[in-house]
């Protein structure tokens, strides 16, 4: 079994974790109540979408 020859350092280590980081999914201000939501869905805080088009509540 191939075993590294060396430790890797914690220079490399974290060189190599710059490209892992928290992703916050497609959110945007809602217009109406301007709690977070997801693009292109309707806002769960006040049931709005694109300004208007009251859905439920
Ligand atoms: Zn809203």
């Amino acid at each position: 079994m191939a075993v590294p020859k060396r430790r890797t350092s914690k220079t490399r280590k974290n060189k190599r974790r710059t490209h892992f980081k928290l992703a916050v999914p497609g959110m945007q201000e809602c217009p109406n109540c301007g709690e977070y939501k997801l693009s292109h869905r309707v806002c769960p805080n006040c049931g709005t979408y694109k300004g208007e088009e009251v859905v439920s509540k």
